[in-house]
């Protein structure tokens, strides 16, 4: 049937409709032209829709015009986009529990406007923990060496993306602390603090394997100066998203290495400012430490 005879069929069945109607259809299409017309501008959607403390946002624009180089502003920083298809593009940004629940808002650039969004940011309660250190306690304070390198490889950004589906548990132990809780030390709450990322009570050299595929892009010993974190390894995955895995007592890779989703990469250690034998798996996204576990579903891909 070609296009011509459709519009016919339509048109005479209009005719035959009620005068109330016919008159609510005519104002349903001025409104949906209104809405279309200036929407030269490109289409956004961000997931999750009721995102709470801790979620990674994804931000993805439609009909991207080609050639030009869509941005998100959130929280006072801008970030660039990244292509995940043709005319796609996407920007996976970080909330923490120390963000302000509520609304926030959110600007879209997508090459040729600027659009204004919200997000409604949901509280989440996360467990509390008391630490009481006695004031003699001596205390690591990490070196400079050791903080450089990390904040250095949290802050790259890389256009490529080399993960694919959802994220693997590094380790087989089961989890003794869960992302995001807050302390008390000494009866004061630490405002800076939450835990940032999962622990592992795997024993001592068990398998590390890495949770997506990636980039090594860090590798720290303890031994050169990685007083706190212990033996490290980080991965970048692309576009923003970054491992960390501390604390290791072996390391089997080198900074450079492509390394895919569960290969072994090192083992189970207790170096660094630890306490026993475990493995702590940092998820960064722009550089924030993020909740991994929607990452161990297949809804951010
Ligand atoms: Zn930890």
């Amino acid at each position: 049937m070609s296009k011509g005879r459709d519009f016919k069929l339509n048109f005479s069945m209009k005719l035959k409709v009620p005068r109330g109607i016919n008159s609510l259809v005519l104002s349903l299409i001025t409104v949906v032209l209104v809405l279309t017309l200036p929407g030269l501008a490109a289409q956004v959607r961000v997931n999750p829709s009721a995102p709470e403390l801790g979620d990674t946002l994804s931000v993805v624009l439609e009909s991207v015009t080609s050639g030009t180089q869509p941005t998100v502003t959130w929280k006072g920083k801008t970030y660039p986009m990244f292509a995940i298809g043709p005319n796609r593009m996407r920007v996976l940004l970080p909330t923490t529990p120390l963000d302000q629940p509520g609304t926030q808002s959110l600007q879209v650039n997508d090459g040729t406007q600027v659009q204004n969004l919200t997000v409604q940011l949901r509280d989440r309660d996360f467990p509390t923990q008391s630490i009481w250190l006695p004031p003699d306690k001596e205390e690591l304070n990490g070196t400079d060496y050791e903080f450089d390198r990390v904040d250095a490889f949290k802050a790259l950004v890389t256009p490529e993306k080399y993960w694919k589906g959802p994220f693997l548990r590094p380790n087989a132990g089961e989890i003794t602390t869960i992302y995001g809780v807050r302390r008390y030390y000494n009866g004061d709450f630490a405002e800076d603090y939450y835990h940032r990322g999962v622990d592992y009570a795997g024993g001592m050299g068990s398998p590390v394997v890495a949770p997506a595929a990636g980039r090594v892009a860090l590798v720290g010993r303890e031994s050169q100066g990685f007083e706190i974190h212990g033996n490290t390894i980080g991965i970048d995955h692309g576009q923003g998203v970054a491992s960390i895995l501390i604390h290791l007592s072996r390391i089997d890779v080198k900074e450079g290495d492509f390394v895919q989703a569960g290969q072994v990469i090192g083992a189970v250690g207790s170096s660094g400012a630890s306490t026993g034998p475990h493995l702590h798996w940092g998820l960064y996204v722009q550089g924030q430490s993020v909740d991994p576990v929607p990452w161990r579903s297949a809804t951010i891909d």
